[in-house]
């Protein structure tokens, strides 16, 4: 393994970051006149707090790990191509990515001109360890991993993830999005172990907070150092650190909210599998389910004639025929199976 400061692109090693009014001045003052903003004082008009500590201390509290080990971004998409800037020298270097999963790893990767170098996961939707392996060569510098997948709703077998981390020869990002559906299978405790681990987190999914855009990277100081320098200055606004803050303050909404919807989706998973046009409904662990029908086509169009709209996975890879069905309120669930009741074939 090369030491992750060899994995960074070399202008991103060697910059000089933007220093803001508000990261050269940190301490208490009564009168601001440092950041040419405005005096009259809305509950807006200063700047952001730089690197969201507040927010870092609160996920420091409670994911019982160091606030230098997290970086905050305007939401998870933002950090995607982050980590790819900071790691992939345009036109040189590449990633690795298993579909079907998130789309961003792709569109991050064509933005940074990163060769994206898919492969199929298997039908069940676990990982082909061995072709991975055969995959990777010097110029690889990224794996993305999902785990809970996305649209697929497993989790990766922790013991495959682990051994992937060890023998990829660059920077393994897991991207936990759906783990607050499953909190005991995240690798967070562990990210000490793994030097070139990033572990992504969005309060977007089981917080209920995807209009915020709020996404966290844990990782080593390094690594946030380096996300740090290419940062936008005040990339995290007031507003978003306001509601945020407010928000972890309270995990027992979140979890109760996460309970419902698992025992929504369980619900679904079961209502589902009665229908004969449902032809198999993949085992998940988030607040989705992957669903292939024997005509997909005619039962989207179908559920939209209801004002009910799903997610079209047909076009990915082991995934013909499937619609990814969010679980909602039950009295939205409610309304999708009885529109599916009156499906006829
Ligand atoms: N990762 C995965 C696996 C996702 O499904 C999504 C959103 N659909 C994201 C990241 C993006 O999250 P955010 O809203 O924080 O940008």
């Amino acid at each position: 393994m090369k030491e992750i400061q060899d994995l960074v692109r070399p202008n991103i090693l060697h910059l000089t970051p933007y220093s803001s009014a508000r990261a050269e001045f940190k301490g208490k003052a009564e009168v601001l006149l440092d950041a040419n903003e405005s005096p009259f004082n809305t509950g807006h008009n200063r700047y952001p707090e730089p690197l969201s500590t507040d927010i870092r201390t609160a996920l420091s509290e409670m994911k019982q790990i160091d606030p230098d080990n997290i970086f905050i971004g305007n939401g998870s998409d933002e950090i995607v191509d982050q980590v790819t800037r900071v790691f992939c020298t345009p036109g040189r270097d590449a990633v690795h990515a298993l579909p079907p999963t998130f789309g961003m790893y792709k569109v991050a990767a064509g933005i940074n001109d990163a060769a994206f170098r898919p492969l199929t996961l298997l039908p069940d939707f676990t990982i082909p360890v061995g072709p991975l392996k055969e995959s990777w060569d010097a110029h690889s510098k990224i794996l993305w991993l999902c785990s809970p997948n996305n649209p697929s709703g497993n989790l990766m077998d922790p013991a495959v993830v682990e051994d992937l981390i060890r023998s990829f020869p660059g920077i393994v990002v897991l991207d936990e999005a759906y783990i607050d559906f499953i909190p005991e299978a995240s690798f967070l405790p562990r990210l000490d172990e793994f030097p070139n681990l990033i572990i992504m987190q969005t309060l977007s999914k089981g917080w209920g907070m995807a209009g915020v855009r709020l996404g966290v990277a844990y990782a080593s100081p390094f690594i946030v150092t380096m996300l740090r320098a290419i940062k936008m200055p005040y990339n995290i606004n007031v507003l978003t650190q306001q509601v945020a803050l407010r928000a972890l303050q309270q995990p027992e909404v979140m979890e109760e909210r996460v309970a419902l919807l698992k025992s929504e989706r369980q619900r679904l998973e079961r209502e589902l599998a009665k229908f004969d046009f449902v032809d198999f409904i993949f085992p998940s662990v988030t607040n989705f389910l992957l669903v292939r029908f024997t005509d997909s086509d005619a039962v989207y169009k179908y559920l939209l004639t209801h004002g009910i709209v799903v997610r079209n996975q047909s076009y990915q890879p082991n995934a013909a025929s499937c619609l990814r069905i969010t679980a909602g309120l039950v009295e939205e669930n409610d309304r999708l199976l009885a529109a599916l009741e009156a499906f006829i074939v």
